[in-house]
């Protein structure tokens, strides 16, 4: 059952699986809380550190 088992990209909660891959709590997409190791995986991560970045900058900046 667990291969059955996603989480959402939105609300980082995890779902079963269904035909449309939307989430229970928030209806944001589904995905693999485990993805093969690709390049997308990368490009997101990248955009996820520029994230914390900004925000770690606004929270400095507030101090
Ligand atoms: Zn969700």
């Amino acid at each position: 059952m667990t291969k059955y088992l996603l989480k959402c990209k939105e609300c980082g909660e995890y779902g079963l699986f269904n035909p449309e891959y939307k989430c229970r709590f928030c209806g944001g997409q589904l995905i693999n809380p485990k993805p093969p190791r690709f390049s997308m995986v990368d490009k997101y991560a990248k955009y996820r550190i520029q994230y914390f970045k900004e925000q770690f900058k606004n929270e400095s900046e507030k101090n």
